[in-house]
């Protein structure tokens, strides 16, 4: 059993780039003209700092009306768009390493790893990136013609993320492919208990520090039916070339169903697209995001036009799932039965905190959901540093900590706080140096 500082679990867009922090990127007020000229207080207050922003007092921040997390994202984003990189107010500099270890059960990156392969994502590519790597940066380095004003595809995006690790030279710390099972109190802090995926093998670890950054679909939600568990039924959508049969059900009405239903729709299956919400609230969404997502501009042409390919079920629930490849719905007190050859769930999920066992003190949870239907259970935090109010030296990464909005730009935002946070009580940094 091997013993850390920092134990990181998930390795997606939230616990890589604290993996990265806290191996020794830390950041630095630069200032920038546009950072000066819109935010001339926070200018004027981090203008004599000579020393890492980790080593600010997060508390006096929060006590003057600004969280962290905000305070991060004006200094990575002083504006919306990109247009230089002396735009960003922060640097990085190489400092001493902490002993930490990420351990992810998927590659790094998190759920874009599994995310449909031609999916677009909802924000400018450049939204998406870590402060100390601008997607300029990388294209740049990488010879890449990447617009990062537009929208970033999925292969891009996951290409970058992955390429993240050696670039900051941080491979050694990162256990990829190995699930957390449970994790206990210790009397070295925590005790986490691990699945290598491939070889079967249990590890145990310890650790004084511990931060919770599994996302907010750890856990895929069921359907609860018979026949969910047949061969024609899948949770991952990459491609149509995935489903060659002509009929495909889409079972869900996020924007993860909206993309695969659209796509499959334009790939020439038949799609029927099921959805348990009222025709209404889809179309709230539709009529919110055809403007700005072209994906959602050509879903609602397709519906609008009515084409023979896609029959939208709202008020619908699948009932029962049949070997022959039949489905029993309940559509608007009716029930009918439809026909398909391969049926795709896409109901998310989500976080799951049912590993966390024997502690003196339950998580206190909070509900939060946001317009772009992005919806998760948040841990109550302190908000100057984002660990548990339950549970001492626990800390909640990305969207986990209560308070962060669920998406654009906020999902890395928890990192300098708790990364300040934990090297100030180890003695690494002078609070409020
Ligand atoms: C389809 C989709 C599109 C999105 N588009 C956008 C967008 O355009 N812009 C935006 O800002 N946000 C978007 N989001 C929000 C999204 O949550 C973030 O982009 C981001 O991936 C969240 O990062 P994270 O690190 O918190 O979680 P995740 O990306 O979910 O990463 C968590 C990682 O932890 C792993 N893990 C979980 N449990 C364990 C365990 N027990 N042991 C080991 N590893 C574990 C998971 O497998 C995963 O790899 C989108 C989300 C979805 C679902």
């Amino acid at each position: 059993m091997s013993h850390h500082t920092a134990i990181i679990v998930g390795g997606g867009p939230a616990g890589l780039a604290l993996a990265v922090v806290l191996g020794g990127w830390h950041p630095y007020y630069r200032g920038s003209e546009v950072f000066s000229a819109r935010y001339p207080q926070l200018a004027e207050y981090l203008a004599p700092r000579q020393d890492t922003l980790l080593g600010l007092d997060f508390q006096e921040l929060v006590r003057t009306g600004v969280a962290p997390a905000d305070l991060f994202r004006l200094l990575h984003h002083p504006r919306q768009k990109f247009e230089e990189l002396a735009q960003v107010a922060m640097e990085f500099r190489q400092g001493e390493t902490l002993d930490y270890l990420l351990l992810s059960q998927e590659q790094v990156g998190g759920l874009w790893n599994k995310a449909p392969r031609n999916l677009l994502t909802l924000s400018p590519g450049q939204w998406m990136e870590f402060a100390f790597y601008p997607l300029a940066q990388y294209a740049e380095e990488q010879d890449l013609a990447l617009d990062v004003n537009e929208l970033i595809c999925k292969t891009d995006l996951i290409e970058y993320y992955h390429w993240v690790p050696s670039r900051f030279g941080q491979e050694e710390h990162i256990h990829t492919g190995e699930k957390v099972t449970r994790i206990e109190p210790h009397e070295r802090g925590f005790l986490l208990t691990s699945l290598e995926l491939e070889t079967r093998c249990t590890r145990q670890y310890t650790c004084k520090y511990l931060i919770y950054a599994a996302g907010q679909r750890c856990q895929l939600r069921r359907l609860g039916v018979e026949g969910e568990e047949l061969p024609l039924v899948t949770s991952r959508y990459d491609r149509p070339e995935d489903f060659p049969g002509h009929r495909v059900m889409v079972v869900g009405g996020g924007r993860s169903a909206d993309w695969a239903a659209t796509e499959l729709h334009d790939a020439g299956r038949q799609v029927s697209y099921v959805m348990r919400q009222s025709r209404e609230l889809h179309w709230q969404l539709i009529g919110d995001s055809r403007h700005g997502l072209p994906y959602y501009a050509r879903i609602a042409s397709i519906l609008e036009h009515g084409s023979p390919r896609m029959e939208a079920l709202y008020r619908t629930r699948v009932k029962r799932i049949g070997r022959d490849g039949r489905v029993w719905l309940s559509t608007g007190g009716e029930e009918r039965v439809v026909q398909v050859d391969h049926l795709i769930k896409e109901i998310g999920g989500i976080a799951d905190y049912s590993l966390f066992t024997g502690f003196p003190a339950a998580l206190q949870l909070e509900e939060k959901y946001d317009n772009y239907r992005f919806q998760v259970h948040q841990v109550r935090t302190h908000p100057h540093n984002y660990e548990s109010i339950d549970i001492p030296n626990l800390y909640a990464g990305g969207y986990l900590a209560a308070g962060i909005g669920l998406v654009v730009i906020a999902m890395h935002g928890t990192t300098y706080a708790i990364a300040g946070d934990l090297l100030q009580k180890e003695g690494r940094i002078t609070p409020g140096s």
